[in-house]
């Protein structure tokens, strides 16, 4: 961090160095992001500090026994950035280049989105930091339960809800929830969520952030006047948001003409077959090798002559370097944080539409909160009950941000903010400060 840009930003009451925004990390775009809200938050502008500096931050130190007999230490984090609606809620990320910035940032937009789609969450996310394919099945649970353990100070059903994420899936969860239930000698499944459907999941959260992506995107297009049957989609990330949000819009008719992930891009003109491309995925790890398409360079993936763009792997892959190349007329953002504030100006001068990550990748924690639901009362509902909650909400928050966009003339990420941050800071104004 850059300690000479926290004072020149200092001000009256400066923020602590591991706040600042000195470089444009995760963190640092999202403060950007809270910037660009404040002018419209009127009388609650005062509070807006406190959209500034996470509630709570956790390090911890993740010890354990590999299989040869040496002790591994890994670092791992949880990090509630705000609590005034609610408990925290997030993900948890298993990945090599998680950071502190990272999992700062990755808090802040819970929060925002919860409050976007109106779930009686705050914010949180956690991580750490290792490549989870260098580990085995048994050093793989041995840290997810250290890790719970080592969390398990601040986690709980009414404190902070974790999720999957990037590298983690139902089993982690299913660990997660065994590990807590030792600890505290009580099963308390609502403790996480995205939970297998036998240990008090939800049906529909695994393909939640997919269908929510879906829905947005559809609303989106009608807005555009983009019909998705014929439209060119091309998808970044082929996991859980990726590979669902591809499959629902292939079976509504769009042609997937490229994906990427992290072993190669592949492109096909006539649009993938996608069911044999998730199957492929299943069994090779990547889209790479998959033989029904061509071999795309993986630079030459932001060139792809597309109407639909969906990022959904990392942050920051949209960047002032590339955002002039996109050549797709909407943006739906299935991952956190895929567009830097710079690439959002460039995006928005060239008329492309933007989905931000905070509206369009909310099915996920939607359902997550059904799924919480569902816990506490132990009565769980129908898929189909599920998918049409999830689609009102999804399309009910997605109209009132629209709307809100076209009243302030503003972005549909600014509308979302404002929406959001009203939300959180009205709350935090009913609650006053404590003492
Ligand atoms: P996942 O682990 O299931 O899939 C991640 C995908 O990204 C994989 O296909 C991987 O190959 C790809 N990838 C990784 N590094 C890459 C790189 N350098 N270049 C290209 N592709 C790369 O994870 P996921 O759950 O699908 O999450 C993806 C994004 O969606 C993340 O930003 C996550 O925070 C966000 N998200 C996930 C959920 C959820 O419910 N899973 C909800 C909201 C947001």
């Amino acid at each position: 961090m850059n300690l000479s840009a926290t004072a020149a930003a200092a001000g009256p009451h400066p923020l602590p160095s591991y706040l600042n925004a000195d470089e444009l990390g995760p963190w640092g775009n999202y403060l950007q992001q809270v910037d660009r809200v404040i002018p419209h938050l009127g009388h609650l502008a005062r509070w807006a500090e406190t959209l500034k500096r996470p509630k709570r931050i956790l390090i911890v130190d993740v010890p354990i026994q590999m299989d040869d007999g040496r002790i591994a230490h890994f670092e791992g984090y949880r990090v509630q950035h705000n609590i005034s609606r609610g408990p925290g809620k997030g993900g948890v990320r298993f990945h090599q280049d998680v950071t502190l910035s990272e999992v700062m940032a990755l808090s802040a937009w819970m929060s925002i989105k919860n409050a976007a789609v109106n779930v009686p969450y705050g914010g949180a996310k956690g991580g750490i930091r290792v490549d989870p394919k260098t580990l085995s099945p048994g050093e793989l649970e041995r840290m997810t339960r250290r890790y719970t353990s080592e969390i398990g100070i601040i986690i709980g059903p009414n404190k902070d809800i974790p999720a999957p994420d990037v590298n983690t899936n139902e089993q982690t969860m299913a660990w997660m929830m065994d590990t807590y239930a030792m600890n505290t000698g009580s099963t308390a499944t609502g403790v996480v969520t995205g939970k297998p459907v036998d240990l008090g999941g939800s049906l529909g959260r695994r393909e939640a952030t997919g269908r929510g992506v879906y829905t947005v995107g559809v609303e989106a297009a009608r807005h555009l006047g983009l019909e998705v049957a014929g439209a060119r989609v091309a998808v970044q990330g082929f996991g859980n948001v990726g590979g669902i949000s591809a499959k629902l819009f292939a079976e509504a008719g769009a042609r997937i003409v490229a994906v990427q992930d992290h072993g190669g891009s592949i492109y096909c003109e006539a649009g993938l077959d996608v069911p044999a491309l998730l199957r492929h995925v299943a069994a090779a790890g990547s889209v790479a090798g998959f033989d029904k398409a061509e071999v795309l360079a993986d630079d030459k993936f932001w060139d792809v002559d597309c109407d639909i763009l969906i990022p959904a792997a990392l942050e920051q892959q949209i960047t002032v370097h590339n955002a002039h190349r996109i050549k797709a007329r909407m943006v739906i953002e299935g991952a956190n944080g895929p567009t830097t504030p710079g690439a959002d100006d460039i995006l928005q001068s060239r008329n492309i539409l933007v989905v931000p990550d905070v509206i369009a990748n909310a099915g996920g924690v939607t359902v997550s909160y059904f799924e919480w639901v569902q816990d506490f009362s132990s009565f769980f509902w129908d898929e189909e009950e599920i998918n049409a909650r999830l689609v009102k909400i999804m399309k009910n928050a997605f109209a009132g941000v629209w709307s809100v966009s076209q009243d302030r003339k503003v972005s549909l990420r600014t509308a979302t903010f404002i929406v959001a941050c009203q939300r959180i800071l009205h709350t935090r104004q009913l609650r006053g400060l404590y003492p």
